[in-house]
């Protein structure tokens, strides 16, 4: 198949890329290369064996995008958004244009070129504070707590109402939980602009000396050790269930959700004790306050994306620490 990928020089994008080249798809990039380095599409070439075509664009430039997908695709996969959820907070009119003005830019090219088939990054953000768990499909999206949230409730419905006016069009609606590690080839994996604030990164810059401690944001949460759980999933295996997804329902009319995770939850002092052995070194750490807007815990049931997209992860928490301390040691 040839798909259009937006954001593919990005972190999930440039591993669902591999996949896609591994399993003889044939990605062509799209990315405006604002948190990205067009070097990515060099590494990815390396490990897959040839390199995808790639265009440097704006999905919200409509001309731009228009030429290229008249150039005909079976399907688009749709990662390019911004994403840092403090920076929504005080740029929110910059989100709200980029991700929803942008997806709906996007939306109205592929209508004209009439590419039917859509995969869209959603996120277990939907859910916010879930009142069980896990978190099923068809459990209701709740209320964000920022507008890199909302962007994501948005978009999902503006997707809802485009394939209901375009009854012939397969959507999915891929909510991931949350995504860590890198390729295992140290060759590709996520650059964070500035001091990161999601966990894994942040503690891969402890482990290697550039940040003091980690802040363990709440040691009293009704969880096992009371640090906050998340179901934290493999780039890999999240990329893999890309390719599932769009070999399962390309020309598929409809809207399929499905949630991609490992169905197992991992505390703060999890993950932490697991890098830890992933670098042979102890990680200093502090338990402070919580942080505004987290939920205690939050992990996948992952039952509908195993019976039928045939996909499951094979990756372990270990995967993640090891393969996320190799590419953390290269980009030194
Ligand atoms: P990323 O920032 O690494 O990748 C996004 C890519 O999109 C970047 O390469 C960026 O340059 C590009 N981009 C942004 N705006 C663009 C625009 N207007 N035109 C063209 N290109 C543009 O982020 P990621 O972690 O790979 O996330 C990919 C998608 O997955 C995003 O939609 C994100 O919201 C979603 N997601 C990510 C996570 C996570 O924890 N990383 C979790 C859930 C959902
Ligand atoms: N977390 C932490 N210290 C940090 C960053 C995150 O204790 O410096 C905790 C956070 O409170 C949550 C978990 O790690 O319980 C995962 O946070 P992350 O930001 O990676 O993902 P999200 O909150 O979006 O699920």
């Amino acid at each position: 198949m040839r798909v259009l990928v937006t954001g593919g020089s990005g972190f999930i994008g440039s591993h669902t890329v591999v996949s896609l080249l591994e399993a003889g798809h044939d990605p062509v990039v799209v990315d405006n290369l604002s948190n990205a380095s067009r070097s990515v599409l060099t590494r990815i070439g390396e490990i897959a064996g040839r390199q995808p075509e790639f265009h440097e664009a704006d999905i919200r430039d409509r001309d731009t995008m228009g030429s290229i997908a008249a150039s005909g695709f079976d399907a688009c996969i749709h990662f390019a958004a911004l994403k840092a959820v403090a920076e929504s907070v005080e740029e929110p009119m910059l989100y709200y244009d980029n991700n929803v003005g942008g997806t709906i830019a996007l939306l109205e090219v592929l209508v004209a070129s009439d590419i039917t088939t859509f995969v869209f990054s959603s996120s277990a953000t939907v859910y916010g504070d879930p009142n069980k768990l896990p978190v099923t499909e068809d459990m209701p999206t709740g209320v964000a707590t920022n507008p890199y949230g909302w962007t994501k409730i948005m978009m999902e419905q503006i997707l809802r109402d485009v394939q209901g006016a375009n009854p012939d069009w397969s959507v999915s609606l891929l909510r991931y939980f949350n995504p860590v590690g890198a390729h295992p080839s140290g060759l590709i994996g996520e650059e964070p602009r500035g001091t990161p604030n999601n966990l894994m990164p942040y503690v891969a810059k402890v482990a290697a000396g550039e940040l003091a401690r980690l802040s363990v944001f709440g040691g009293d949460y009704p969880t096992s050790d009371g640090t906050g759980v998340r179901d934290y999933i493999h780039v890999v295996d999240l990329a893999e269930g890309h390719v599932a997804a769009l070999n399962t329902h390309v020309g598929d009319a409809g809207v399929h959700t499905y949630n991609l995770g490992t169905g197992k939850g991992s505390s703060v002092l999890e993950v932490l004790h697991s890098y830890e052995n992933a670098c042979g070194k102890s990680i200093p750490y502090e338990v402070v306050e919580r942080r505004a807007g987290d939920v205690a815990a939050n992990w996948a049931d992952v039952t509908r994306a195993e019976s039928v997209l045939g996909w499951k992860t094979t990756r372990d928490l270990a995967d993640m620490c090891a393969d996320s301390w190799r590419w953390q040691q290269r980009t030194r």
